[in-house]
């Protein structure tokens, strides 16, 4: 049912902006989350208390983890939000995202506010 529940709601516009912000966010996340790691393996020595290195080696895999979840979730979010994007211009009046969402399933079915032509977005 998402992404045409939030598009029903908010309007495409309202939705398409509140993904990028979503995306951006997460591409933020990873950066400071790289930028972490990064300093994490640059204080890694073998020599020293290993509880130390345990914590440390450890907020760097967490880190990285969350570094490899951001990233998959920014090129998700951002490629949802391409695809429908291309999808939103009516072909009939060349209206853009000027619908409203008249079937959630799978494939989203819109109706232009403008000329009341139909079609479905994938
Ligand atoms: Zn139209």
């Amino acid at each position: 049912m998402e992404p045409a529940r939030s598009i029903g709601r908010l309007g495409f516009s309202k939705w398409y902006e509140r993904r990028l912000i979503e995306a951006h966010a997460w591409l933020l996340t990873g950066l400071l989350c790289a930028i972490y790691v990064g300093v994490s393996l640059e204080g890694l020595s073998f020599k020293g208390n290993a509880l130390v290195w345990l914590g440390t080696t450890g907020g760097t895999f967490v880190g990285g983890l969350i570094v490899w979840h951001a990233l998959r979730r920014f090129f998700a979010i951002l490629g949802e939000a391409e695809r429908l994007s291309r999808q939103s211009t009516c072909s009939a009046c060349k209206a853009y995202a000027r619908f409203e969402v008249i079937r959630a399933q799978s494939r989203i079915g819109v109706r232009c506010r403008r000329c009341g032509n139909e079609w479905t977005m994938s």
